[in-house]
């Protein structure tokens, strides 16, 4: 291990290596001809479906294959994309694959077509046959559930035809919104001077030391929002109410039913998870209390939620250097799974990180995997703030997840969102637990603000997400919510969810947040809060048995894209998730920093 401690420079390439892929980046013909290939076996498989019956063995077969293909293609189309934004090969590349993976999914409603003609004796046959080996078995939950959902849809030519209008009628309306979200400009006027933000900028000024900044962008942000509401409200009324009249058709009457199917978790889980984030809230309302007081103020404003705390303003942030991220990454990850440490280290040494601070890249952090080569790459730009740290063990997580699951047929590696964000938040709290440990006095109380700043977001932000979206929903279902309802529905949401601790709140939220304009996904909130309780559960579980731990989560990240997360947690750590003491356990111990923000605070 001593390699790990003293590494040599040149053991930790800043840049990626793409070529040990496809070589020739993106004037590739090695990658041009894998997608040519791909686009003419997508486009066969598609004409097969509709011609014929192909045997359910045959289907799977072609099925795994394309689809592992394509997501290789993708994969590699979007390294190619991020490393460069101005590499227009790269962009058309990408719209390449997208076109090929449009026909893959248009094929697909075939294979829901076939899965449901086949009988009950000669699909469970099928299932069983031992001749379909390991690969059969683990695909088997996945095929069953897209049968059973399949069947409770409305007849495939219908879903269709519901497919075929949605391209312009119910994913228009997201477009809608990112056009005009779009335009929105934020006027400020500060000493006679004015200046014009974007969104995205107006963000950052919330999180400005000076608070009457933060004001100041803050007001100017909601008239901003304000200008355009009225157009806002039909569009989230119309998305809402194209869903919605889906549901009613296909007979279903519970409009949480799709997320919760999409995350493979019941009802009675969820609320189980918001009782137990309830029952901890008033520790974390003891904590923006403190925060309040730090700055002054009598109780925080929305926008002070995320301002900084700093006990030296001017005191410049203790950067993390490359080699010493590596370093602290490696030993932690090693402590917890000697596999997990041992594959971080190859991915630092085999050129899968790109990290280097340049210009022309994409902002952000993501890993992506290659299922056929069987290796992943993560892409970020390693700044050494303490946020870039927690990024690359964030996106190592995710790397050791892809590597656990690498074995499996494709189909059975899709885990869903409720469960995507396990093993890279659980990577991010290891971390977070050394770095606070090793943090110089100063530095201290802000990166326990980091921390809790978090909490604040899961438990309280995201519940108010939610909450809003229930009780719109349910509106809605009796007619057009108008705007001013809107607004109000939204307050009630931010203050239930936050306690009534905050001195002023956001009820154009419904419009200046994108999330509830996705129409890929319904209610993408709940799920967040679920992945982040997730793996404070996981780490609890660790810290409780670390010897016995590997091995438990080695065998639970297999199983995520094949169970339902009920199963999943019974299975591997006997835990029953339908019961809130559960929960309780998981979100005592995401809040167990408090106390120790608490004394720095009084410092
Ligand atoms: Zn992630």
């Amino acid at each position: 291990m001593s390699d790990i401690l003293d590494p040599k420079p040149d053991e930790s390439p800043m840049r990626w290596d793409l070529d040990a892929i496809f070589p020739g980046g993106s004037r590739s013909e090695v990658y041009r001809d894998f997608l040519r290939d791909l686009e003419r076996d997508v486009r066969a498989f598609a004409e097969r479906l509709s011609r014929d019956e192909p045997s359910l063995a045959e289907l799977v077969e072609s099925w795994e294959d394309l689809a592992a293909r394509l997501r290789e293609a993708a994969a590699f189309a979007e390294c190619l994309t991020a490393q460069d934004v101005h590499d227009a090969e790269a962009t058309a590349l990408s719209l390449w694959v997208r076109e090929i993976a449009a026909k893959f999914e248009a094929a697909l409603a075939d294979v829901d077509r076939i899965l449901l003609a086949a009988d009950e004796a000669a699909f469970r046959a099928f299932l069983e046959d031992p001749a379909g080996g390991e690969a059969r078995r683990a695909i088997a939950p996945v095929l069953e559930e897209r049968r059973r959902r399949a069947a409770q849809k409305l007849p495939p030519e219908q879903e269709r035809l519901v497919a075929a209008l949605g391209a312009d009628g119910y994913h228009g309306w997201h477009a809608v919104y990112a056009e005009v979200a779009g335009r929105i400009r934020i006027e400020v006027e500060h000493d006679g001077c004015r200046e014009t933000l974007s969104v995205a900028q107006a963000q950052n000024r919330l999180e400005d030391p000076e608070r009457a900044v933060r004001e100041r962008v803050f007001a100017a942000y909601e008239r901003a929002w304000d200008s355009l509401a009225h157009v806002g409200a039909q569009i989230l009324n119309h998305l809402a109410g194209y869903r919605l009249t889906l549901y009613r058709l296909r007979g279903w009457d519970d409009f949480l039913r799709e997320p919760l199917e999409m995350n493979r978790l019941t009802r009675p889980t969820l609320e189980a998870m918001w009782a137990a984030v309830e029952a901890e809230k008033p520790t974390l309302v003891r904590y923006l209390k403190a925060k309040a007081d730090l700055l002054g103020l009598e109780a925080l404003a929305w926008y002070d939620v995320d301002a900084p705390v700093l006990r030296r303003p001017s005191a410049e942030e203790q950067k993390v250097p490359y080699a010493e991220a590596r370093r602290t990454i490696v030993r932690n990850f090693s402590a917890v799974d000697p596999e997990w440490g041992a594959l971080a280290l190859r991915a630092f040494r085999e050129g899968w990180i790109e990290a280097e601070d340049r210009p022309g890249k994409r902002a952000g952090g993501f890993c992506t995997s290659f299922p056929i080569t069987g290796v992943s790459r993560i892409f970020l730009t390693y700044g050494g703030t303490k946020g870039s740290f927690a990024t690359l063990a964030h996106e190592l997580g995710h790397a050791y997840h892809q590597w656990v699951v690498r074995h499996l047929p494709v189909l059975a590696q899709g885990y869903p969102m409720s469960l995507a964000e396990t093993a890279s938040t659980f990577a991010e709290i290891v971390v977070q637990d050394r770095l606070l440990e090793e943090a110089a006095a100063e530095e201290r109380l802000s990166l326990l603000d980091d921390v809790l700043r978090r909490a604040v977001a899961y438990f309280m932000n995201l519940h108010a997400r939610f909450l809003f979206e229930v009780e719109f929903y349910a509106r809605r279902r009796e007619g057009f919510v108008p705007r001013e309802e809107l607004d109000r529905l939204m307050e009630a949401a931010q203050r239930r969810a936050y306690r009534e601790s905050l001195s002023s709140y956001h009820p154009l939220f419904w419009f200046s947040k994108l999330h509830f304009y996705l129409t890929d996904v319904p209610f993408y909130n709940f799920p967040y809060t679920f992945g982040y309780l997730f793996a404070h559960l996981l780490h609890h579980t660790y810290l409780e048995a670390p010897a016995s731990f590997a091995d438990r989560y080695r065998d639970l990240l297999r199983d995520s894209g094949r169970l339902p997360v009920e199963t999943i947690a019974q299975k591997h750590l006997g835990l029953d998730l339908t019961d809130e003491g559960v929960w309780r356990r998981a979100a005592r111990h995401a809040v167990r920093h408090v106390e120790a923000f608490l004394q720095e605070a009084r410092k």
